[in-house]
């Protein structure tokens, strides 16, 4: 009989080095010496970070930055994705969905390959880990579905907008969450209100050092947008997103006509890059690319035509306004990308959004095509005052949404459950800290 997750059971992510001296310049000399600190009480713990992908979409973003730096400052950290294929896929994707409000369909034949799916992974999982963080829906039942969890310490944590899920959907995964011995959300509003266990809040950040944040001369930037067909000399308008119902993809290219009304030369791009875990994305670009069909001033962008984050950094840049047109959004680095570029932005009123861009301070903030375009009318139309909300996001960013914040929110996390007795268990916290 044939494996019923494909062979390949546990998948272990490759990433770069990343040296967290190298940060200094960007975040100081205090920051630094905060995160050694905290650093220095963990050091030799064995972590491991489980998701469903490692391309595409912020939670693979995060983890290819958050791991080689917790590696860097002494922990020994691995990050797994669980092995799926399209049918469960398919079916965690209805699951986030759900989580984020969207109605379910829960067959049992869905729930039956999603539980096959987890406890395939569950059964290859070695043992020895002080802290598992599994993030997100699709390997939720993995804990669940270990005989014991012995001293290990389980985290859930959750990047969606769970604040009222759908309730099928989260009947089904509540029980497998409650198993974790703490869950981790970006804000207090997306923690649903009959979740029994102790909660965290830790927003998501990005790195300014990575490729598609880092620096980029002007000229380098602009050259590289026009190598992908774009016309450098004219107004642009971008959103970088997944192609997902959520981020309202149809409704930027309305956004785009009734502002193209007023500038009659704004051109589009929507870049979306393909994520690993969604099999949603090819069926909305599709019907994007019927919507567009015969607008030569419309470009869809997706990772095949090798828009990578050194693309996705120079269209930030060079875009005239960037929109994020998302009706809900657990946080959207993309915002914070678009900020630390300076670079004026037009986004939902939702979810993590408003923590990020503060309306008329360091951005718009804007619900609805009317007021989208009007919006992106008025930043075009006032590039000064454009490039003065850029600044004040970049400023924001700097403050508050740069990678090493989150690693000391992390570390603290991971000293904090590991000091504090598993939820459903009675024994002692593993000793990590190598003297
Ligand atoms: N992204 C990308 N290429 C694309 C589209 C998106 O690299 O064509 C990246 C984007 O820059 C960001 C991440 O995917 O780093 C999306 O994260 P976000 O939190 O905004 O949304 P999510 O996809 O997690 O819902």
């Amino acid at each position: 009989m044939s494996d019923p997750v494909g062979g390949a059971r546990l998948q272990r992510v490759q990433l770069k080095r990343k040296a967290l001296e190298s940060y200094r310049r960007v975040v100081g000399d205090d920051e630094i010496a905060a995160i050694r600190s905290l650093a220095s009480e963990l050091r030799g713990a064995r972590v491991l970070e489980l998701s469903s992908t490692a391309t595409g979409g912020g939670v693979a973003e995060l983890l290819s930055s958050l791991v080689p730096l917790q590696r860097d400052v002494g922990l020994d950290v691995q990050w797994n994705v669980i092995p799926g294929d399209a049918e469960f896929f398919e079916f965690t994707k209805a699951l986030h969905n759900g989580l984020q409000g969207m109605p379910v369909a829960l067959t049992p034949a869905r729930r039956e390959e999603y539980l096959r799916h987890n406890a395939a992974y569950a059964a290859a999982l070695d043992d020895g880990w002080d802290v598992v963080i599994v993030h997100d829906p699709q390997p939720a039942a993995v804990r669940s579905l270990l005989p014991n969890a012995g001293r290990t310490r389980w985290i859930w944590r959750c990047h969606v907008d769970s604040s009222t899920p759908d309730p099928a959907a989260w009947e089904f995964l509540r029980p497998f969450v409650e198993r974790h011995d703490r869950a981790v959300f970006t804000l207090a509003q997306f923690v649903p209100a009959d979740l029994s266990i102790p909660v965290t809040l830790v927003k998501p950040a990005i790195d300014p050092l990575s490729s598609k944040n880092r620096e980029l001369p002007g000229y380098l930037a602009r050259e590289t947008v026009a190598e992908l067909g774009l016309d450098v000399a004219r107004p642009l308008m971008i959103q970088v997103s997944r192609f997902d119902p959520w981020k309202d993809p149809l409704g930027v290219v309305e956004v785009w006509r009734r502002a193209r009304a007023v500038f009659p030369e704004l051109q589009l791009g929507m870049i979306g890059a393909m994520a690993g875990d969604d099999p949603q994305g090819w069926r909305i670009y599709e019907q994007l690319d019927a919507e567009v069909h015969g607008e030569p001033d419309c470009f869809l962008l997706t990772n095949q035509l090798g828009v990578t984050a050194h693309e996705v950094n120079a269209l930030q840049r060079v875009a005239d306004v960037v929109v994020q047109k998302s009706v809900r959004e657990g946080f959207g680095l993309v915002v914070s990308e678009t900020l630390w570029k300076g670079t004026a932005m037009v986004a939902g009123r939702v979810g993590g959004i408003p923590t990020q861009l503060e309306d008329g301070v360091s951005g718009r903030l804007a619900e609805g095509l009317d007021e989208f375009a009007a919006a992106v009318c008025e930043l075009l139309e006032h590039p000064t005052r454009a490039r003065e909300l850029g600044t004040a996001g970049w400023h924001r960013v700097r403050e508050d949404f740069l990678i090493t914040r989150l690693l000391r929110d992390q570390l603290v996390l991971l000293a904090d459950v590991l000091r504090t007795p598993g939820a459903s268990r009675d024994e002692p916290s593993p000793r990590v800290a190598a003297g």
